[in-house]
């Protein structure tokens, strides 16, 4: 498929409303076959640190257009998204390696994003807060200013709109750095924005050296924001660099999921929804089941429902149709796949159903394996694949307490129909999110995000817009 006839198609990057190339140049590849599509710029510094000034001036203006008149752009850039989502998934399968279906999921999801704070925009509400003295209490919130945004792979469409729809409907600018591995789709959903109607230096898309881009964005005192989406390692790095200019800072980092099944769960749910959170985009998600803990009393019926479903996935292609896994994002990620499978099995763990090792190129076949336990390495890493390891339970305590064992704090799922059991253990997991009897918990309504090494801040609903607000209180004294 050659996607770079698609009307959408760029690889120029956008900075102050002009579409930029560059001397030096990265290669995007098809992580199906390791193929060249195309390659996209290496912006220079120079240019990188003038898209910051031009930014900064743009914001100026932006924070003073009419809500509404906001709203409309981001609606009319909702729009041009769903007319192009076929284009736009194509484009995510190409150089993502996801299903096809998954990627046209993806751009609904995206968009979902950019009409939910078109109409959050004309809601940053202030307040006015009543004092105890002879004066008034106002706040004001206010556009943080121009912030950046660095995002990763896994998800190239819906992670960039979900920073950039509410820095954009709270009035600010932003510079998004896209993961090189999938910068295509970030550069389509530019090309869309601009045809919305946004002014120059609102939304900006810069390509290059992740740790050069990263240097400029966290050291430079114009930026006011830095909003990370990717591991927690180079989350923990940004935070630090950008510590002396003292930035607002939003981090979705790795996680860890456990799901928990207990014995009064409705089997076929819970595998299904097992199903749905370990195998979407082939195991390569921040919310994506790490530890499957199973109640002993229905842990070997478990196992075989969940062997029969996962034999019946197939891989392939993202474009075919019928493809329900594509290969892993690189040779690197099935790595480290098979590090944790082979680390599991020689540590007493057995095969269930799948491929312990030679899987070739960028190929994982989906694998289970039982009898897992903490001391396993699975148990400590996000493993960022088709791998789902089985754990054995007794009791609901010994269940919370294994789950909570993890430095990450993202999403959790717990399958249970006794209503006492789902309170308790939803007080009890140590996440951010958790889905009961879900497998599938992303809503653009709902705030996404994570505690402990998961991260800070939360995506999404109507807290989304407070991360890109600033707040002032104004006293009005002398009132009488
Ligand atoms: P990553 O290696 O941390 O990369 C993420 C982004 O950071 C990419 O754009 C990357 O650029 C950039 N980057 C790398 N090194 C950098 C540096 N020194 N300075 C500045 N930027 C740098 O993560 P990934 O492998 O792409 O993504 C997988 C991770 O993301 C997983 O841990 C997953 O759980 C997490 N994730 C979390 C969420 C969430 O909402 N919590 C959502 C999705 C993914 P290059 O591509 O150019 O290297």
């Amino acid at each position: 498929m050659d996607i770079t006839t698609l009307s959408v198609f760029e690889n120029r990057c956008l900075v102050n409303g002009q579409w930029l190339s560059a001397d030096e140049n990265l290669q995007v590849l098809n992580p199906l076959d390791n193929s060249v599509i195309t390659t996209v710029p290496v912006l220079d510094e120079s240019i990188i640190k003038q898209a910051l000034v031009d930014a900064e001036i743009a914001q100026k203006q932006w924070k003073n257009v009419a809500v509404n008149e906001r709203s409309r752009l981001l609606r009319n850039w909702f729009d041009l998204l769903m007319q192009h989502q076929d284009e736009l998934a194509t484009i995510m399968t190409v150089e993502q390696g996801k299903p096809f279906k998954e990627a046209k999921g993806e751009i609904a999801y995206a968009a979902s994003y950019i009409e939910w704070f078109s109409e959050e925009a004309k809601r940053g509400y202030g307040d006015i807060i009543p004092s105890s003295a002879s004066s008034e209490i106002l706040v004001f919130k206010e556009a943080v200013g121009v912030c950046a945004a660095i995002t990763p792979w896994n998800f190239p469409a819906a992670m960039i709109t979900r920073k950039v729809a509410p820095a954009l409907a709270a009035g600010c600018s932003i510079l998004v750095k896209p993961a090189s591995e999938t910068p295509l789709t970030a550069l389509a959903i530019a090309k869309l924005a601009e045809k919305a109607g946004f002014p120059a230096g609102i939304f900006n898309v810069i390509t290059g050296s992740s740790a050069k881009i990263g240097k400029i964005f966290t050291e430079s005192p114009i930026i006011k924001k830095l909003s990370f989406t990717g591991s927690t390692e180079i989350g923990a790095k940004l935070m630090a660099q950008s510590a002396p200019t003292v930035k607002k800072m939003s981090l979705e980092l790795g996680g860890n999921a456990p799901v928990l099944v207990f014995k009064s769960a409705d089997l076929d749910q819970a595998v299904q929804g097992v199903m749905d959170t370990k195998f979407r985009n082939a195991g390569q998600t921040c919310v994506c089941a790490n530890r499957i803990y199973v109640q002993s009393e229905i842990y070997e019926a478990f196992v075989e429902k969940l062997k029969v479903k996962v034999e019946q996935l197939q891989m392939g292609n993202g474009l075919d149709a019928s493809t329900d896994i594509g290969p892993l994002i690189n040779r690197k990620a099935v790595l480290k796949v098979e590090e944790h499978i082979q680390d599991a099995l020689s540590k007493g763990a057995s095969l269930v159903t799948g491929k312990t090792t030679q899987n070739e190129d960028n190929w994982c076949v989906p694998t289970v394996v039982k009898d897992v336990t903490q001391e396993m390495l699975c148990a400590k890493e996000e493993t960022f694949g088709p791998f789902a390891p089985i754990f054995k339970f007794s009791s609901e305590e010994q269940a919370i307490s294994m789950s909570n064992d993890t430095e990450f704090g993202l999403a959790s799922y717990v399958f249970t129909q006794d209503i006492n059991q789902f309170i308790r253990v939803s007080r009890g997991l140590e996440y951010g999110m958790v889905g009961v009897n879900t497998g599938l918990i992303s809503n653009a309504a709902a705030p996404f995000g994570g505690v402990k090494s998961s991260g800070i801040g939360r995506e999404g609903s109507k807290y989304g817009m407070d991360e890109y607000l600033e707040m002032k209180y104004v006293c009005l004294g002398n009132v009488s």
